[in-house]
């Protein structure tokens, strides 16, 4: 028995199988998709690999694998996946197997996987009666020991750690206590549960589909029953009632013994959806993944899912590889998310693997937004999606009016401030009616920029020649990109004056002028300096929701699909800061973001009010966005990517060449783009190639970045081109110095 195997490595020249003898003793447990030790090269350690196949004989003689790890195997079907996965987004198959693994994999050895967590529980040694009559007539004398005790009598067993802390009482009196004979202390596995901490909510059954969502739910569950691939794009304004069928669809699917994904954009991975779920389906059918959960708690919940007992999967963009068992549905909800699309290798979109996978399985799959990306509306228009629109807010709720405030005129009327007359009395009149407020800006930290007056000088970062933001409470520059600080210049290091002034805002500074404006109101801020522990991001909500906070101020992650009653006002301090932003999507964005935005006020009873703050009023995107019309801007911008050829009418393909010594990167992209150029005249290839040139952040880390840009319907023949290019480029430059990297209409062309 002969194995092909493919080693786990992201060298390029290596992404093919090497054979290796399978002995006797190991032919009962292989299979495709195990993950096996074996020597490969000259390397004195094991390296890990995949079996990827078997064949009969072999021309040359062969080491025999070494070790297979028996728990850890990936199911045929996706190793099949991450095969294609690899050719259609150039990399190496390894690296798309490796997003299948469970959660904490370790490489290079078998058997050193996380573990099943355990701790020491201490439990009482005697019988309960005894103690207490032994307490009775005083034989215990130390009160440590007999609070000790009675604890133990009144709560049963208990976690070591929390037997300290609730019974107050230190490490070495429990090890007194177990030495007098009264208790004992053993090691017990316990379940690590990310929902330990979480307060349950009250059971929901199915509410009455109003007749819109009927005829939404009645297509999936027609597509469900026949056992079709069909894929639907659910269409409707926050608030229209689209995870209401997403629930019932899922209930649909459970009825019949099968498992659903539902994937949320990371941030959004809301508390608040996942309640819904648990309280709809109950806490032991649902798992979550995603990446503030512990690795230990990924770990299990991937178990729970592999077992076939979590019948749900609720997960960010990586939960579309967990190991469900029956898959029979999967939902994208938010699709047009940049969080979809990976931005480290292997650089999927996830929704196009969705679809993969859907089409496989046979099952179908469902993608819902209140402002779909434009490639999947025009999929829709053009029938290969089918379309399913909610018109209507489900509780009746209406849409908050939106007020444009224009801040040229601000600046002519003399108002320098963050607010204009208008966000500020509105906040002041809801500051005293009690209704809560929500501040959006998107830029973090205090000012976006330091630069001398004098001469112009901006400070950048060393590493990334990128402006570095300035954060008042460190009093330091941070550059976001790779978290470099240092301390803000007094001096202009180029000219020696002394006029170095601070622009620009972000959410600190924001806060700061809040909290001076007005001085009573309670704030709290949310932005990626104020998210950091796990779980702060839910505290951050709740605090927000439970203790009536008056302004939640902060960027993205605040307009992600939370739910909060009595939130009337939105404040959106900048609209344009997504628009000046040189990239095909900036219009697409800048209508999401505000839409979204838009989406938190007055979702129930009370009516909201949203004010978009902006130094370009008439922007489509803007004034669209104000009118709430998704179908308005649509119809302007695809009319726009038509005439300018971007997508969906062409894919934008970007090689990025990058690497520490400029050389070496200039002249391994003057040889790609010779290579691509030779084939494309040969062949009549059809497509647009840009020479290659600097990035427009060209320094990220010390490394320099140059890019090529190619400009084509994307299909197999060009697949087929830029591989071919690759490979050539791999046989030549093995040092690797230079690493490429080839993103397909990536979210951000920086
Ligand atoms: P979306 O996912 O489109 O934002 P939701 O499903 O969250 O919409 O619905 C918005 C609100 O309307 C929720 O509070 C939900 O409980 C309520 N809702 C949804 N469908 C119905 C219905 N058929 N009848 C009454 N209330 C509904
Ligand atoms: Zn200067
Ligand atoms: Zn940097």
């Amino acid at each position: 028995m002969i194995a092909q195997v493919i080693i786990n490595t992201n060298a390029k020249e290596l992404n093919k199988t090497f054979e290796y003898n399978v002995p006797i003793e190991m032919q009962p447990k292989i299979k495709i998709g195990s993950r096996v030790l074996v020597s490969f090269g000259r390397s004195k350690s094991l390296e890990e690999g995949f079996v990827i196949g078997f064949v009969e004989n072999s021309k040359y003689k062969l080491k025999d694998i070494e070790k297979i790890e028996e728990k850890d195997f990936i199911d045929e079907e996706y190793i099949e996946l991450a095969k294609w996965m690899a050719k259609r987004y150039f990399c190496n198959i390894s690296e798309c197997i490796k997003l299948m693994l469970p959660p904490g994999t370790k490489t290079k050895t078998v058997d050193n996987r996380v573990k099943e967590k355990t701790a020491k529980f201490v439990s009482l040694k005697v019988e309960e009666d005894k103690v207490k009559e032994e307490i009775e007539q005083n034989l215990i004398k130390s009160d440590k020991h007999i609070r000790l005790l009675n604890f133990l009598l009144e709560n049963g067993e208990t976690n070591i750690t929390e037997l300290e802390m609730f019974a107050d009482v230190s490490k070495a009196v429990i090890k007194t206590v177990e030495k007098n004979g009264y208790i004992e202390i053993k090691d017990k596995q316990i379940e690590r549960n990310p929902f330990i901490h979480k307060v349950m909510p009250d059971r929901t059954t199915n509410l009455k589909f109003t007749e819109e969502q009927q005829k939404a739910y009645n297509a999936i569950e027609t597509a469900i029953d026949d056992k079709m691939n069909s894929e639907f794009l659910i269409f409707g304004v926050t608030g229209s009632g689209k995870t209401e069928i997403y629930l019932q669809a899922i209930q649909k699917v459970l009825n019949e013994g099968k498992s659903s994904i539902m994937l949320v954009p990371e941030i959004s991975l809301t508390p608040q959806m996942v309640d819904r779920f648990i309280s709809r389906f109950g806490v032991n059918k649902i798992a979550v993944l995603h990446s503030k959960l512990s690795v230990g708690e990924r770990f299990d919940s991937w178990n729970k899912i592999k077992s076939g007992e979590a019948k749900i999967v609720i997960g960010a963009r990586s939960a579309m590889f967990a190991p469900v068992q029956n898959l029979g549905l999967i939902i994208i909800d938010e699709e047009h998310d940049s969080s979809y699309k990976s931005e480290m290798t292997p650089r999927y979109d996830v929704r196009v693997v969705a679809r993969k996978i859907a089409k496989n399985k046979n099952i179908p799959l469902v993608l819902g937004s209140a402002t779909p990306d434009m490639v999947t509306y025009f999929k829709a228009t053009k029938g290969e999606i089918e379309l399913l629109e909610l018109t209507k807010r489900a509780n009746n709720s209406k849409l908050p009016n939106v007020e444009i405030v224009d801040l040229r005129e601000e600046l002519a009327n003399g108002n320098r401030s963050m607010l204009s007359v208008k966000l500020y009395s509105e906040i002041e009149k809801n500051l005293k009616e009690h209704h809560q407020t929500i501040l959006f800006l998107n830029r973090r930290g205090y000012s976006t920029f330091i630069m001398c007056r004098n001469c112009g000088y901006t400070v950048k970062c060393k590493h990334c020649n990128i402006t570095m933001t300035y954060h008042l409470k460190e009093n330091k520059l941070k550059c976001h990109y790779c978290g470099y600080e240092e301390k803000p210049v007094k001096v202009c290091p180029v000219c020696k004056s002394e006029n170095i002034r601070y622009f620009g805002t972000g959410t600190q500074k924001l806060e700061a002028e809040i909290n001076k404006l007005f001085p009573n109101a309670s704030t709290i801020r949310m932005d990626v300096d104020t998210v950091t522990k796990k779980n702060s991001h839910e505290q951050i909500l709740n605090k927000f929701k439970n203790d009536g906070i008056d302004i939640l101020i902060g960027t993205q992650m605040v307009v992600k699909g939370h739910h909060f009653p009595n939130v009337t006002l939105v404040g959106v301090i900048a609209a344009d800061s997504s628009l000046n932003i040189d990239d095909y999507m900036a219009s697409e964005r800048t209508f999401q973001i505000l839409t979204q935005v838009e989406g938190r006020a007055g979702r129930e009873s009370l009516d909201g009010k949203v004010i978009v703050q902006t130094y370009n009023p008439d922007n489509f995107a803007i004034e669209c966005a104000k009118k709430q019309d998704y179908k308005a801007f649509y119809n302007t911008e695809i009319a726009l990517r038509k005439q300018l050829k971007y997508p969906p009418f062409c894919d934008i393909i970007i090689i990025g060449i990058s690497g520490e010594k400029e050389q070496e990167v200039i002249k391994l992209s003057e040889k790609l783009h010779s290579y691509f150029k030779q084939r494309i005249i040969t062949e009549k290839i059809g497509i647009l190639l840009y020479k290659p040139l600097p990035a427009p952040i060209d320094k990220i880390k010390n490394n320099y970045r140059w890019r090529m840009i190619i400009k084509c319907l994307y299909n197999k023949q060009i697949n087929d081109l830029i591989n071919d290019g690759l490979e050539q480029i791999y046989n030549s430059n093995k040092s690797q110095d230079v690493r490429v990297v080839v993103s397909i209409n990536p979210s951000s062309m920086m």
